[in-house]
């Protein structure tokens, strides 16, 4: 089961910060409450939310100056953060903008607003977080179920030519180098050749089959992208250059090759 996203409200009035974590409660968020900068501090090392709520006036560090600093953090700098104010004229906005903020609510908000801002800033953050589905023209991907379907048709992927897929359907139409693809798929900690890629493009395309197989271009010199508009299907063996390079083993492939069951969750 997927986790609740976590909300990390940091507000210095008891009676607003309880108002929005009992709103973030009932509609499927964790809450936690840090009273100023240095408790908020204290969560994000224990524990890095999804999203933090962040009040720009705080006894202490303001939060302008929070917003400044995690963005500069790079354990936190990929969390959005959601100012919240008093402060509304414009000035004021682009210093929360400027400091790294992603979203500004005036107060007083609207609970409705603010979980709508919530949620946005999460689908622009976190697209697996905020909803299952990603679709490209006849191509479908549901990561809370992992099925892919092709004009309503199941197809089975292996759990990295899953992982591919998605990161290339969430940003379709766009050219990722491989040395990208290895470090948004792989991770960048772990030590794969780029020729791993071509390995995984190929049976990526072999398991998708002629025509949704062919959505993935091969840019020449660039890499790869997957696009709604494909003039023709191509067989996957024309497109890809098989450089002879020998490769050991041990890194060749991380994954096995046995034929992944498309409804199972991956290790
Ligand atoms: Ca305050």
């Amino acid at each position: 089961m997927r986790q609740l996203p976590g909300v990390l409200v940091v507000e210095d009035e008891p009676a607003i910060a309880e108002l929005i974590a009992v709103n973030l409660r009932h509609n499927g968020f964790r809450p936690t409450w840090a009273m100023d900068g240095a408790s908020a501090q204290r969560e994000l090392d224990a524990v890095l939310p999804d999203v933090i709520l962040l009040d720009w006036m705080l006894p202490g560090e303001s939060g302008l100056s929070l917003a400044k600093r995690w963005r500069a953090d790079a354990r936190t700098k990929a969390v959005p953060i959601i100012m919240l104010t008093a402060r509304g004229d414009e000035t004021d906005r682009v210093a929360g903008l400027d400091a790294g903020a992603d979203d500004y609510i005036v107060k007083p908000f609207s609970t409705k607003e603010l979980l709508a801002r919530v949620r946005a800033v999460l689908r622009r953050r976190a697209p697996e977080q905020a909803g299952g589905v990603v679709k490209v023209g006849a191509l479908s991907l549901d990561s809370s179920t992992y099925r892919v379907s092709y004009n309503e048709q199941l197809l089975k992927l292996g759990p990295t030519e899953f992982k591919l897929l998605h990161y290339l359907m969430q940003n379709a139409e766009r050219v990722h180098s491989r040395s990208r693809l290895l470090d948004k798929v792989w991770g960048d900690h772990v030590f794969i050749e780029e020729r791993t890629v071509d390995v995984h493009v190929k049976r990526l395309r072999e398991a998708l089959g002629v025509n949704a197989g062919a959505m993935i271009e091969t840019v020449r010199g660039a890499g790869y992208r997957l696009t709604a508009h494909t003039a023709q299907p191509v067989p996957s063996a024309v497109v890809i250059p098989a450089p002879a390079v020998v490769i050991p083993d041990s890194i060749r492939d991380p994954v096995p090759r046995q034929p992944w069951i498309a409804d199972r969750s991956p290790q």
